[in-house]
């Protein structure tokens, strides 16, 4: 059963099939952490407040409604109609829609408010383990249905993924289902770190660039939200690189600022 992210990483996929990313041969041990946008649909996204960034595009699928677009994002189908000017219900898959961007201000208290309600396995965990996606789309549903198509039964490898604006909110933290039931994570090769290591992946690609600064405030909260309310016992902070070494994967990428994360988090 493969259940883990385990370096074998193909081409990232966008959901018409395409591919996405340019990923030349020897540079796929990048590309460890990039995970194929397509398809699967279920994680716990805990509705962040409507934030004031600016929209986001979404590109309408075959099968979307108003209705079932406004729930996944978190708005109503009358700010959808506003923002795009739609009278009615009809849209087109193929289409571009504008929607409200979320996580303008982190959400960490719908994390608090979510953790309260997940029997957390306090003791289980011992390590917590940023990635990034290594790619500039993506949340925690698109990751999950790739990692359902890639055969991974648990789907998404993370237990939380914190979004960059691009298909969630710039700094917003979505919860997937692995943390929802407390099961392992699938984000390392080692398999010690993925029985008792909290996987954040924060969606970009790191090698190009760093977070955003949503991104690592909202890392830094969730991390003391994790360690201070949640487990409130001593867990090791680490990239993955450090868990797996820097010849499986470069991830979370040159520009993730590992030093200060570690001085901030030992
Ligand atoms: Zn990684």
């Amino acid at each position: 059963m493969i259940d883990h992210v385990d370096g074998r990483s193909e081409n990232p996929m966008i959901p018409d099939g395409t591919v996405a990313g340019v990923v030349p041969q020897s540079s796929r041990r990048r590309f460890v952490c990039a995970l194929a946008l397509v398809a699967g649909a279920c994680w716990l996204g805990p509705r962040a407040l409507l934030g004031s960034g600016d929209p986001i595009k979404y590109v309408v699928q075959r099968g979307d409604t108003l209705s079932a677009i406004a729930s996944r994002y978190g708005c109503s189908v009358a700010d959808l109609r506003r923002l795009n000017g739609i009278v009615g219900d009809r849209i087109l898959a193929g289409s571009t829609l504008a929607v409200p961007s979320r996580g303008a201000v982190s959400n960490i208290e719908a994390i608090r408010r979510a953790n309260g309600a997940i029997g957390v396995a306090r003791g289980r965990w011992q390590y917590i383990v940023a990635h990034h996606s290594a790619i500039e789309r993506g949340n925690a549903a698109i990751y999950d249905r790739n990692h359902r198509r890639r055969g991974m039964v648990n789907g998404l490898a993370y237990h939380f993924v914190i979004g960059n604006g691009s298909d969630s909110g710039n700094g917003e933290i979505e919860i997937g289902t692995r943390w929802a039931a407390q099961h392992a994570g699938g984000h390392v090769r080692n398999s010690n770190v993925n029985e008792h290591g909290i996987g954040i992946c924060l969606v970009g690609n790191f090698e190009t660039r760093r977070p955003s600064g949503r991104q690592l405030a909202a890392l830094v909260a969730l991390i003391e939200h994790l360690q201070g309310e949640v487990l409130r016992h001593p867990t090791r902070f680490a990239v993955h690189r450090e868990i797996d070494g820097v010849n499986h994967t470069l991830c979370p990428g040159r520009f993730f600022p590992t030093r200060e994360m570690h001085r901030r988090f030992g």
